[in-house]
């Protein structure tokens, strides 16, 4: 499908990381294109697994437990998930089925320790020339700013969560 492929990385402490990479799913789906959407530290299922498994060439999985994890509480048990989730992603990556290969939340899981930086740069080192690969989450780590090659950050301006409005169904989830 694409010609070359690049490294994207949608980072930052304002809304919008998640619901763009969902974006480009589904332009790269819309133009023929199969995607790989992997999430990690997800374990629900939300609006946009509903919608996305209603259509062709969308593959979702997500790699995570029910609760929301905390950097304090993490266990074996979610480094094992994470781990198990990004093994998953390289087999999905290295298939060759896939023109868009999103690892959503992966750097929110390198920040709480559940993946190591060796195992992300190993996946990098490993990209097919033509496959595109997007990585989203907050705290993305300066080496891989240094090594993507598009980088976005959403900057948080205002965001009602500071008002106490937690996260709703068909919003945020
Ligand atoms: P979206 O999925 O809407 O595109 P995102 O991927 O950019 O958002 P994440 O960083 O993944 O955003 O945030 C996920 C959840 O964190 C949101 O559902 C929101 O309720 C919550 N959240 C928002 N702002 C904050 C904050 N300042 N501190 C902690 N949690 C927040
Ligand atoms: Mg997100």
């Amino acid at each position: 499908m694409l010609e070359r492929g690049f490294v994207q990385v949608y980072t930052g402490n304002g809304k919008g990381k998640t619901t763009a990479a969902l974006g480009l799913a589904l332009r790269m789906a819309g133009n023929g294109g199969r995607v790989f959407f992997g999430q990690f530290m997800k374990g629900r299922l939300y609006g946009e697994h509903r919608a996305l498994s209603a259509l062709p060439r969308i593959d979702v999985r997500t790699f995570g437990g029910p609760r929301c994890l905390r950097r304090e509480e993490v266990t074996e048990k979610d480094r094992e998930m994470a781990r198990r989730g990004l093994e998953i992603c390289r087999q999905a990556m290295l298939s060759g089925r896939y023109d868009l290969v999103v690892l959503d939340e992966i750097n929110v899981a390198l920040w709480f320790g559940l993946v190591s930086d060796e195992a992300v740069k190993t996946f990098l080192d490993e990209r097919p020339g033509k496959t595109e690969l997007l990585l989203t989450g907050r705290y993305a780590p300066r080496w891989l700013i240094e090594r993507a090659d598009l980088v976005t950050e959403m900057k948080l301006i205002k965001h009602y969560y500071d008002a106490g409005v937690m996260a709703r169904d068909g919003i945020e989830r």
